[in-house]
Protein backbone atom coordinates (compact mmCIF):
# COMPACT_ATOMS: atom_id res chain seq x y z
CA UNK A 1 0.00 0.00 0.00
CA UNK A 2 1.46 3.57 -0.88
CA UNK A 3 1.86 5.58 2.37
CA UNK A 4 3.16 8.49 0.78
CA UNK A 5 1.16 11.42 2.64
CA UNK A 6 0.29 14.35 0.81
CA UNK A 7 -0.54 17.42 2.05
CA UNK A 8 -2.19 20.48 0.56
CA UNK A 9 -1.93 24.09 1.81
CA UNK A 10 -4.58 26.59 0.79
CA UNK A 11 -8.38 24.87 -0.07
CA UNK A 12 -9.75 27.41 -2.90
CA UNK A 13 -10.37 26.85 -6.41
CA UNK A 14 -7.18 25.42 -7.28
CA UNK A 15 -6.71 22.89 -4.48
CA UNK A 16 -10.49 21.71 -5.08
CA UNK A 17 -10.25 21.01 -8.59
CA UNK A 18 -7.04 19.20 -7.80
CA UNK A 19 -8.27 17.23 -5.06
CA UNK A 20 -11.20 16.36 -7.64
CA UNK A 21 -8.35 14.83 -10.30
CA UNK A 22 -6.46 13.04 -7.57
CA UNK A 23 -9.58 11.22 -6.58
CA UNK A 24 -10.43 10.76 -10.44
CA UNK A 25 -7.32 9.43 -11.35
CA UNK A 26 -6.62 6.61 -8.07
CA UNK A 27 -4.14 8.59 -6.41
CA UNK A 28 -3.21 6.12 -3.43
CA UNK A 29 -1.64 7.91 -0.74
CA UNK A 30 -3.13 10.04 1.83
CA UNK A 31 -4.57 13.15 1.70
CA UNK A 32 -4.42 16.37 4.35
CA UNK A 33 -5.90 19.85 2.94
CA UNK A 34 -5.44 22.82 5.35
CA UNK A 35 -7.49 25.78 4.67
CA UNK A 36 -7.93 29.58 6.57
CA UNK A 37 -10.91 30.08 5.49
CA UNK A 38 -13.19 26.72 6.89
CA UNK A 39 -15.66 24.85 5.38
CA UNK A 40 -15.61 23.12 1.85
CA UNK A 41 -14.34 24.17 -1.79
CA UNK A 42 -16.28 26.58 -3.11
CA UNK A 43 -16.68 28.62 -6.43
CA UNK A 44 -14.45 32.10 -5.82
CA UNK A 45 -15.65 33.40 -9.03
CA UNK A 46 -19.56 33.20 -7.74
CA UNK A 47 -19.22 35.56 -4.96
CA UNK A 48 -19.84 38.33 -7.41
CA UNK A 49 -23.50 36.82 -8.77
CA UNK A 50 -23.98 35.93 -4.79
CA UNK A 51 -23.26 39.90 -3.21
CA UNK A 52 -25.68 40.49 -5.85
CA UNK A 53 -28.26 38.25 -4.95
CA UNK A 54 -28.60 36.27 -7.63
CA UNK A 55 -27.40 32.61 -6.81
CA UNK A 56 -27.82 31.34 -2.79
CA UNK A 57 -24.71 30.81 -0.84
CA UNK A 58 -24.89 26.83 -0.83
CA UNK A 59 -24.85 26.84 -4.47
CA UNK A 60 -21.32 28.25 -4.51
CA UNK A 61 -20.05 25.14 -2.92
CA UNK A 62 -18.04 22.79 -4.98
CA UNK A 63 -18.18 19.65 -2.91
CA UNK A 64 -20.08 19.18 0.03
CA UNK A 65 -19.15 17.44 3.64
CA UNK A 66 -19.65 13.72 2.53
CA UNK A 67 -17.77 13.95 -1.11
CA UNK A 68 -14.62 14.17 1.79
CA UNK A 69 -15.46 11.57 3.71
CA UNK A 70 -16.28 9.14 0.91
CA UNK A 71 -12.70 9.83 -0.46
CA UNK A 72 -10.80 9.31 2.75
CA UNK A 73 -9.58 13.49 2.49
CA UNK A 74 -8.85 15.02 6.08
CA UNK A 75 -9.34 18.59 6.43
CA UNK A 76 -8.17 20.71 8.98
CA UNK A 77 -10.51 23.84 8.70
CA UNK A 78 -10.17 27.77 10.21
CA UNK A 79 -6.32 27.03 10.77
CA UNK A 80 -3.68 28.67 8.66
CA UNK A 81 0.02 27.11 7.78
CA UNK A 82 2.14 29.30 9.76
CA UNK A 83 5.20 27.99 8.52
CA UNK A 84 6.80 25.44 6.11
CA UNK A 85 9.29 22.98 6.46
CA UNK A 86 10.48 21.95 3.16
CA UNK A 87 11.47 18.66 4.16
CA UNK A 88 8.76 17.59 5.57
CA UNK A 89 6.71 19.02 8.54
CA UNK A 90 4.41 22.32 8.70
CA UNK A 91 3.40 23.93 12.01
CA UNK A 92 0.10 25.86 12.62
CA UNK A 93 -1.18 29.02 13.42
CA UNK A 94 -2.33 26.88 16.60
CA UNK A 95 1.45 25.17 17.32
CA UNK A 96 -0.10 22.13 15.57
CA UNK A 97 2.35 20.30 13.34
CA UNK A 98 1.79 17.94 10.77
CA UNK A 99 4.66 15.90 8.52
CA UNK A 100 4.13 15.42 5.01
CA UNK A 101 6.30 13.37 2.19
CA UNK A 102 5.00 15.95 -0.41
CA UNK A 103 3.40 19.46 -0.20
CA UNK A 104 1.60 21.34 -2.87
CA UNK A 105 1.07 25.04 -2.19
CA UNK A 106 -2.03 26.66 -3.25
CA UNK A 107 -2.36 29.58 -1.08
CA UNK A 108 -4.13 32.03 -3.94
CA UNK A 109 -3.14 35.71 -3.68
CA UNK A 110 -3.58 38.68 -1.74
CA UNK A 111 -5.45 41.83 -2.59
CA UNK A 112 -3.48 45.24 -2.93
CA UNK A 113 -4.51 47.61 -0.82
CA UNK A 114 -4.05 51.86 -1.36
CA UNK A 115 -0.34 52.68 -0.46
CA UNK A 116 -1.78 55.24 1.98
CA UNK A 117 -1.99 55.68 6.07
CA UNK A 118 -4.95 54.87 7.07
CA UNK A 119 -6.47 53.10 10.36
CA UNK A 120 -6.85 49.61 10.24
CA UNK A 121 -10.71 48.99 10.24
CA UNK A 122 -13.12 46.16 8.97
CA UNK A 123 -14.98 49.36 6.21
CA UNK A 124 -11.65 49.06 4.59
CA UNK A 125 -11.18 45.77 2.81
CA UNK A 126 -11.15 43.13 -0.01
CA UNK A 127 -13.76 41.57 -1.73
CA UNK A 128 -12.58 37.25 -1.88
CA UNK A 129 -13.77 35.60 0.41
CA UNK A 130 -17.10 34.73 1.64
CA UNK A 131 -16.08 36.27 5.05
CA UNK A 132 -15.64 39.58 3.42
CA UNK A 133 -19.39 38.58 1.48
CA UNK A 134 -20.94 38.60 4.55
CA UNK A 135 -19.76 41.20 5.82
CA UNK A 136 -20.58 43.42 2.57
CA UNK A 137 -24.06 41.44 2.58
CA UNK A 138 -24.93 42.47 6.27
CA UNK A 139 -24.45 46.11 5.52
CA UNK A 140 -27.36 48.39 5.59
CA UNK A 141 -28.75 49.58 2.29
CA UNK A 142 -27.25 53.30 0.87
CA UNK A 143 -24.00 53.66 2.31
CA UNK A 144 -21.33 55.52 0.41
CA UNK A 145 -18.89 52.44 -1.20
CA UNK A 146 -15.67 53.72 -2.80
CA UNK A 147 -14.19 50.98 -4.98
CA UNK A 148 -10.80 51.21 -6.66
CA UNK A 149 -9.61 49.52 -9.80
CA UNK A 150 -11.52 49.17 -12.61
CA UNK A 151 -10.44 45.55 -13.81
CA UNK A 152 -12.87 42.80 -13.63
CA UNK A 153 -12.92 42.25 -9.61
CA UNK A 154 -13.71 45.68 -9.21
CA UNK A 155 -16.47 46.07 -11.47
CA UNK A 156 -18.11 43.22 -10.57
CA UNK A 157 -17.73 44.23 -6.93
CA UNK A 158 -18.95 47.73 -7.75
CA UNK A 159 -22.21 46.04 -9.92
CA UNK A 160 -22.49 43.83 -6.84
CA UNK A 161 -22.76 46.40 -4.10
CA UNK A 162 -25.09 49.20 -6.58
CA UNK A 163 -27.32 45.75 -6.55
CA UNK A 164 -27.67 45.90 -3.13
CA UNK A 165 -28.51 50.10 -2.97
CA UNK A 166 -25.47 50.97 -2.25
CA UNK A 167 -24.18 54.79 -3.55
CA UNK A 168 -20.85 53.47 -5.40
CA UNK A 169 -17.96 55.24 -6.98
CA UNK A 170 -15.77 53.63 -8.75
CA UNK A 171 -11.88 54.77 -9.22
CA UNK A 172 -9.57 53.88 -11.92
CA UNK A 173 -6.11 54.65 -12.49
CA UNK A 174 -6.02 53.97 -16.21
CA UNK A 175 -7.58 55.90 -18.35
CA UNK A 176 -10.05 53.55 -19.70
CA UNK A 177 -11.73 50.63 -17.75
CA UNK A 178 -10.38 46.74 -17.98
CA UNK A 179 -7.46 48.17 -19.51
CA UNK A 180 -5.51 45.07 -20.04
CA UNK A 181 -8.92 43.40 -21.65
CA UNK A 182 -10.70 46.03 -23.28
CA UNK A 183 -9.35 48.85 -25.75
CA UNK A 184 -10.72 52.30 -24.94
CA UNK A 185 -13.56 52.32 -27.63
CA UNK A 186 -15.13 49.12 -25.74
CA UNK A 187 -14.42 49.86 -22.47
CA UNK A 188 -16.14 53.55 -23.21
CA UNK A 189 -18.98 51.45 -23.98
CA UNK A 190 -18.77 49.22 -20.64
CA UNK A 191 -18.45 52.64 -18.90
CA UNK A 192 -21.69 54.32 -20.15
CA UNK A 193 -23.52 51.01 -19.03
CA UNK A 194 -21.79 51.05 -15.34
CA UNK A 195 -22.86 54.74 -15.29
CA UNK A 196 -26.57 53.92 -16.36
CA UNK A 197 -26.81 51.58 -14.09
CA UNK A 198 -25.58 54.36 -11.20
CA UNK A 199 -22.46 53.79 -10.75
CA UNK A 200 -19.89 56.56 -11.19
CA UNK A 201 -16.75 56.58 -12.97
CA UNK A 202 -13.61 58.47 -11.90
CA UNK A 203 -10.94 57.64 -14.48
CA UNK A 204 -7.64 58.48 -15.15
CA UNK A 205 -7.14 59.41 -11.36
CA UNK A 206 -5.89 57.65 -7.68
CA UNK A 207 -6.34 57.98 -4.15
CA UNK A 208 -4.24 60.79 -2.53
CA UNK A 209 -5.89 60.58 0.47
CA UNK A 210 -8.06 58.16 3.06
CA UNK A 211 -9.64 60.81 5.54
CA UNK A 212 -10.81 57.81 8.66
CA UNK A 213 -11.34 59.65 12.01
CA UNK A 214 -10.44 56.98 13.09
CA UNK A 215 -13.90 55.09 10.55
CA UNK A 216 -13.21 56.20 7.52
CA UNK A 217 -15.42 59.19 6.09
CA UNK A 218 -14.29 60.51 2.75
CA UNK A 219 -11.37 59.43 0.21
CA UNK A 220 -9.52 62.31 -2.03
CA UNK A 221 -8.46 61.91 -5.52
CA UNK A 222 -5.38 63.35 -6.98
CA UNK A 223 -7.85 64.92 -9.44
CA UNK A 224 -8.63 66.76 -6.12
CA UNK A 225 -12.50 65.69 -6.12
CA UNK A 226 -13.30 64.37 -2.68
CA UNK A 227 -15.76 61.39 -2.35
CA UNK A 228 -17.81 60.70 0.74
CA UNK A 229 -16.90 57.13 1.94
CA UNK A 230 -18.07 54.71 4.83
CA UNK A 231 -16.55 52.05 3.07
CA UNK A 232 -13.57 51.28 0.72
CA UNK A 233 -13.32 48.18 -1.48
CA UNK A 234 -9.44 47.52 -2.65
CA UNK A 235 -9.84 46.07 -6.29
CA UNK A 236 -6.73 47.22 -7.91
CA UNK A 237 -5.20 44.00 -8.61
CA UNK A 238 -3.48 41.02 -6.78
CA UNK A 239 -0.35 39.87 -4.87
CA UNK A 240 0.77 36.02 -5.86
CA UNK A 241 0.55 35.23 -1.98
CA UNK A 242 4.38 33.45 -1.62
CA UNK A 243 5.35 34.24 2.12
CA UNK A 244 5.24 30.56 2.82
CA UNK A 245 7.69 29.54 -0.19
CA UNK A 246 10.00 32.66 0.70
CA UNK A 247 10.23 31.72 4.21
CA UNK A 248 10.85 28.36 3.20
CA UNK A 249 13.59 29.23 1.01
CA UNK A 250 11.86 28.39 -1.99
CA UNK A 251 13.06 30.00 -5.10
CA UNK A 252 10.35 32.93 -5.61
CA UNK A 253 9.98 36.09 -7.97
CA UNK A 254 6.70 37.68 -7.91
CA UNK A 255 4.95 34.30 -6.71
CA UNK A 256 6.19 31.13 -6.25
CA UNK A 257 8.69 29.76 -9.01
CA UNK A 258 7.22 26.72 -11.12
CA UNK A 259 7.78 24.63 -13.92
CA UNK A 260 5.94 22.81 -16.13
CA UNK A 261 5.16 19.94 -13.51
CA UNK A 262 4.22 22.38 -10.86
CA UNK A 263 7.72 21.52 -9.27
CA UNK A 264 9.06 24.62 -6.55
CA UNK A 265 13.00 24.82 -6.38
CA UNK A 266 12.38 21.73 -3.53
CA UNK A 267 12.06 18.59 -4.69
CA UNK A 268 9.32 17.60 -1.96
CA UNK A 269 7.03 20.80 -2.49
CA UNK A 270 4.84 21.76 -5.69
CA UNK A 271 3.00 25.31 -6.44
CA UNK A 272 0.40 25.82 -8.18
CA UNK A 273 -2.69 28.57 -9.29
CA UNK A 274 -2.48 32.18 -8.37
CA UNK A 275 0.54 32.20 -5.78
CA UNK A 276 2.75 30.36 -8.68
CA UNK A 277 5.06 31.86 -11.39
CA UNK A 278 6.02 30.41 -14.58
CA UNK A 279 8.58 31.33 -16.44
CA UNK A 280 7.72 35.05 -15.66
CA UNK A 281 3.65 35.12 -15.68
CA UNK A 282 1.60 34.64 -12.83
CA UNK A 283 -2.51 33.73 -13.09
CA UNK A 284 -5.23 35.70 -11.84
CA UNK A 285 -7.85 33.48 -13.45
CA UNK A 286 -9.02 30.34 -12.64
CA UNK A 287 -8.46 28.67 -15.72
CA UNK A 288 -5.10 28.25 -16.15
CA UNK A 289 -5.01 27.32 -12.28
CA UNK A 290 -7.61 24.40 -13.09
CA UNK A 291 -5.33 23.25 -16.12
CA UNK A 292 -2.23 23.05 -13.59
CA UNK A 293 -4.27 21.22 -11.31
CA UNK A 294 -5.37 18.56 -14.03
CA UNK A 295 -1.44 18.39 -14.93
CA UNK A 296 -0.04 17.95 -11.55
CA UNK A 297 -2.75 15.18 -10.22
CA UNK A 298 -1.47 13.53 -13.43
CA UNK A 299 2.26 14.00 -12.23
CA UNK A 300 1.04 12.88 -8.60
CA UNK A 301 -0.36 9.97 -9.87
CA UNK A 302 2.32 8.91 -11.52
CA UNK A 303 1.82 9.89 -15.29
CA UNK A 304 3.98 12.09 -16.36
CA UNK A 305 2.15 15.59 -17.73
CA UNK A 306 3.29 18.91 -18.70
CA UNK A 307 1.77 22.22 -18.77
CA UNK A 308 2.19 25.22 -21.19
CA UNK A 309 -0.27 28.20 -20.81
CA UNK A 310 -3.00 28.82 -23.14
CA UNK A 311 -4.88 32.02 -24.02
CA UNK A 312 -7.63 32.66 -20.86
CA UNK A 313 -10.81 34.08 -21.45
CA UNK A 314 -11.64 36.75 -19.06
CA UNK A 315 -15.84 37.00 -18.57
CA UNK A 316 -17.53 39.74 -17.10
CA UNK A 317 -20.32 38.17 -14.63
CA UNK A 318 -22.82 41.41 -14.40
CA UNK A 319 -26.49 39.94 -15.06
CA UNK A 320 -27.46 41.62 -18.41
CA UNK A 321 -24.18 42.67 -19.21
CA UNK A 322 -21.92 40.47 -21.16
CA UNK A 323 -18.48 41.31 -21.86
CA UNK A 324 -15.82 38.80 -23.03
CA UNK A 325 -12.06 39.22 -23.71
CA UNK A 326 -9.74 36.41 -25.89
CA UNK A 327 -6.36 36.89 -26.69
CA UNK A 328 -4.35 40.11 -27.35
CA UNK A 329 -6.00 43.50 -27.59
CA UNK A 330 -3.19 45.80 -27.20
CA UNK A 331 -0.36 45.25 -30.14
CA UNK A 332 0.60 48.53 -31.44
CA UNK A 333 0.54 46.86 -34.91
CA UNK A 334 -2.39 45.27 -34.98
CA UNK A 335 -5.44 46.49 -37.18
CA UNK A 336 -9.48 46.36 -35.97
CA UNK A 337 -12.57 45.49 -37.21
CA UNK A 338 -15.48 46.66 -35.53
CA UNK A 339 -19.19 46.22 -35.02
CA UNK A 340 -21.28 48.83 -32.78
CA UNK A 341 -24.94 49.29 -31.81
CA UNK A 342 -23.88 51.53 -29.25
CA UNK A 343 -27.93 51.78 -28.26
CA UNK A 344 -28.18 48.63 -27.49
CA UNK A 345 -24.49 48.07 -25.98
CA UNK A 346 -23.17 45.54 -27.94
CA UNK A 347 -19.93 45.86 -29.85
CA UNK A 348 -17.32 43.28 -31.12
CA UNK A 349 -13.77 44.38 -31.91
CA UNK A 350 -11.37 41.75 -33.58
CA UNK A 351 -7.52 42.43 -33.73
CA UNK A 352 -5.51 41.26 -36.43
CA UNK A 353 -2.07 40.87 -37.09
CA UNK A 354 -0.54 40.24 -40.98
CA UNK A 355 -3.57 37.59 -41.63
CA UNK A 356 -3.74 36.08 -38.36
CA UNK A 357 -6.23 36.56 -35.71
CA UNK A 358 -4.71 37.71 -32.04
CA UNK A 359 -7.65 39.10 -29.81
CA UNK A 360 -11.14 39.59 -29.67
CA UNK A 361 -13.61 41.38 -27.65
CA UNK A 362 -17.22 41.38 -26.83
CA UNK A 363 -19.97 43.55 -25.17
CA UNK A 364 -23.62 41.93 -25.33
CA UNK A 365 -22.40 39.64 -28.18
CA UNK A 366 -21.41 36.65 -27.26
CA UNK A 367 -22.05 34.70 -31.15
CA UNK A 368 -18.78 33.23 -32.91
CA UNK A 369 -16.90 33.78 -29.81
CA UNK A 370 -15.44 29.91 -30.03
CA UNK A 371 -14.66 29.95 -33.45
CA UNK A 372 -12.90 33.30 -32.52
CA UNK A 373 -10.94 31.20 -29.89
CA UNK A 374 -10.16 28.42 -31.85
CA UNK A 375 -8.72 31.45 -34.58
CA UNK A 376 -6.50 32.46 -31.92
CA UNK A 377 -5.23 29.54 -30.45
CA UNK A 378 -4.74 27.60 -33.84
CA UNK A 379 -2.73 31.19 -35.46
CA UNK A 380 -5.22 29.88 -38.20
CA UNK A 381 -4.25 31.93 -41.79
CA UNK A 382 -7.44 34.23 -42.46
CA UNK A 383 -8.08 35.92 -46.14
CA UNK A 384 -11.13 37.35 -45.18
CA UNK A 385 -11.65 39.56 -41.71
CA UNK A 386 -14.98 40.36 -42.22
CA UNK A 387 -16.26 36.91 -42.97
CA UNK A 388 -14.50 35.84 -39.43
CA UNK A 389 -16.48 38.31 -37.75
CA UNK A 390 -19.59 37.56 -39.34
CA UNK A 391 -18.57 33.84 -38.18
CA UNK A 392 -18.62 32.40 -41.56
CA UNK A 393 -14.78 31.65 -41.55
CA UNK A 394 -14.01 28.26 -43.33
CA UNK A 395 -10.29 27.57 -42.31
CA UNK A 396 -8.06 29.08 -44.99
C1 LIG B 1 -14.86 38.18 -6.50
C2 LIG B 1 -13.98 37.39 -7.42
C3 LIG B 1 -14.41 37.13 -8.73
C4 LIG B 1 -13.60 36.41 -9.60
N1 LIG B 1 -14.05 36.19 -10.87
C5 LIG B 1 -13.29 35.47 -11.71
C6 LIG B 1 -13.75 35.17 -13.02
O1 LIG B 1 -14.83 35.59 -13.44
N2 LIG B 1 -12.98 34.39 -13.83
C7 LIG B 1 -11.78 33.89 -13.40
O2 LIG B 1 -11.12 33.18 -14.15
N3 LIG B 1 -11.30 34.18 -12.16
C8 LIG B 1 -12.02 34.95 -11.31
N4 LIG B 1 -11.55 35.22 -10.06
C9 LIG B 1 -10.22 34.72 -9.69
C10 LIG B 1 -10.32 33.26 -9.24
O3 LIG B 1 -11.21 33.16 -8.16
C11 LIG B 1 -8.93 32.79 -8.84
O4 LIG B 1 -8.11 32.80 -10.00
C12 LIG B 1 -8.92 31.39 -8.25
O5 LIG B 1 -9.72 31.33 -7.09
C13 LIG B 1 -7.47 30.98 -7.91
O6 LIG B 1 -7.46 29.78 -7.19
P1 LIG B 1 -6.34 29.52 -6.05
O7 LIG B 1 -6.71 28.22 -5.45
O8 LIG B 1 -5.00 29.75 -6.61
O9 LIG B 1 -6.59 30.68 -4.99
P2 LIG B 1 -7.83 30.84 -3.97
O10 LIG B 1 -9.08 30.33 -4.60
O11 LIG B 1 -7.79 32.26 -3.53
O12 LIG B 1 -7.47 29.89 -2.77
C14 LIG B 1 -6.37 30.07 -1.90
C15 LIG B 1 -6.81 29.61 -0.52
O13 LIG B 1 -5.67 29.41 0.29
C16 LIG B 1 -5.95 29.94 1.58
N5 LIG B 1 -4.68 30.19 2.26
C17 LIG B 1 -3.75 31.13 1.99
N6 LIG B 1 -2.69 31.01 2.81
C18 LIG B 1 -2.95 29.96 3.64
C19 LIG B 1 -2.23 29.35 4.71
N7 LIG B 1 -1.03 29.79 5.08
N8 LIG B 1 -2.81 28.29 5.34
C20 LIG B 1 -4.03 27.83 4.96
N9 LIG B 1 -4.75 28.37 3.97
C21 LIG B 1 -4.21 29.42 3.29
C22 LIG B 1 -6.75 31.21 1.24
O14 LIG B 1 -7.44 31.72 2.36
C23 LIG B 1 -7.68 30.65 0.18
O15 LIG B 1 -8.78 30.02 0.78
C24 LIG B 1 -12.34 35.93 -9.17
C25 LIG B 1 -11.90 36.19 -7.87
C26 LIG B 1 -12.71 36.91 -6.99
C27 LIG B 1 -12.23 37.18 -5.60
Amino acid sequence: MNQERLLIIGHGMAATRLLQQLTEGGYGGSITVIGDEGGVGYNRIQLTPWLAGEVSEASLNLVDDAWYRHHRIYRVNGDAVASLDPDGLVTLSTGRTLAFDTAVLATGALPRFPDLPFPPQPAIRAFRSKADGHWLKALPRGQSVVVIGGGLLGLEAAWGLRARGHSVSLVHRNGHLMNRQLSAPTAALLAGAMSQAGITIHLGCELRRINANPVIESVELTNGEILNARVLIAAAGIQPNQHLAQQAGLGVHRGVLIDDQMRTSHPRVFALGECAEFNGETFGLVAPAYEQADVLASVLCGRPAHWSPLQSTTRLKISGLDVVSHGRIDHPDARHLTLNAPGRNQCRRLHFLNDRLIGAEMIGLRSHLELYQRLIEQQTPINDARAVMLGNMKAA
